[in-house]
């Protein structure tokens, strides 16, 4: 296996295949020689599992997935670095690249055709101009997998392994754990990137449910509430809620006292079960 955290040859093989970071696409390449292996660990990949890459770069968290699970698919937008991943993944027989935006691709019947009757997790240093929307994506494509473990910007990581209910938490924080239970790893430094970016970064877990944490007539509408009571967040729930969704005050009002619900709170004291009881009786406002 090729030392792919090694500066020296990350250089050498870029220069060789003409290649130049693009800032546009997230590419930050770690060269953090102990990161790869204790993330591969993590993710849950062994016998009998296959992983789900996103943005495989030059192949340093490949090979590690590949060490250790049955069979590893990657997807990579950028075509400039197919060739780059044909040669250093040259080793490794149970490994496919698939050149795609991974925003557009249908993953349940990619998984369904590549994974098939195997357990399955995903596992990625995850460009960061996309982290919410492709984790978002993971979740809500409701994807057969067990656990989602990724590297995300540091301040990200706080706001998805909040707690529900605390100054911390957000609209995104609501949403993962709706489907899933949150949970952060370790932190990786700026420096472990190449090029190095502005902010440090944190790897973590996300053990996702078989089942959502409770079943709702109407996922959307639970979304929407969710959305809405952050989008001004200092707000009270009151405000927030009957100004985002068109919606007259007193009936809001109402609709939260009917849930015990302080309308004068703000949407990071409110609970799960809080917005799950909205979100239930709003369709009847
Ligand atoms: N895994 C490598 C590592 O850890 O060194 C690279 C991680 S880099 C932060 C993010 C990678 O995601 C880049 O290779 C980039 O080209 C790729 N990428 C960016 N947007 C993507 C998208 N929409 N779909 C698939 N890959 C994408």
């Amino acid at each position: 296996m090729k030392n792919l955290s090694d500066i020296g040859t990350i250089k050498e093989i870029l220069s060789r295949h003409g290649f130049s970071f693009s800032k546009g696409l997230g590419q930050n390449f770690l060269i953090n020689p102990s990161v790869c292996p204790r993330m591969a660990e993590y993710s849950g990949a062994g016998e009998g599992v296959g992983v789900l890459e996103i943005g495989p770069g030059i192949g340093v968290l490949t090979c590690e997935l590949c060490e250790l699970a049955d069979k590893v698919v990657a997807v990579e937008i950028d075509k400039r670095l197919i060739p780059v991943l044909a040669e250093t993944l040259s080793d490794y027989d149970n490994v496919k690249v698939v050149n795609e935006d991974v925003m557009k691709l249908d993953l349940n019947e990619l998984i369904e055709r590549e994974f098939h009757g195997m357990r399955v997790v995903v596992c990625a240093n995850l460009p960061y101009y996309i982290t919410s929307p492709v984790i978002m994506k993971l979740l809500e494509d409701r994807l057969p997998v067990e656990a989602i473990t990724v590297m995300v910007q540091k301040e990200a990581a706080q706001r998805i392994c909040a707690e529900v209910g605390t100054r911390k938490s957000g609209a995104v924080t609501a949403a993962v754990n709706y489907y899933s239970k949150p949970e952060k790893l370790f932190d990786v430094s700026a420096g472990s990137f190449m090029p190095a970016p502005k902010v440090d970064s944190a790897v973590i877990r996300l053990d996702v449910y078989d089942k959502p944490l409770f079943e709702l007539n109407d996922e959307k509408i639970f979304f929407k509430v969710v959305k809405a009571s952050f989008a001004q967040r200092r707000k009270t729930i009151l405000n927030s809620i009957s100004s985002s969704l068109g919606l007259a005050k007193p009936a809001v009002n109402e609709l939260l006292l009917e849930c015990d619900i302080n309308p004068s709170s703000r949407a990071e004291n409110l609970t799960m079960n809080d917005f799950y009881r909205i979100a239930e009786r709003i369709q009847n406002v």
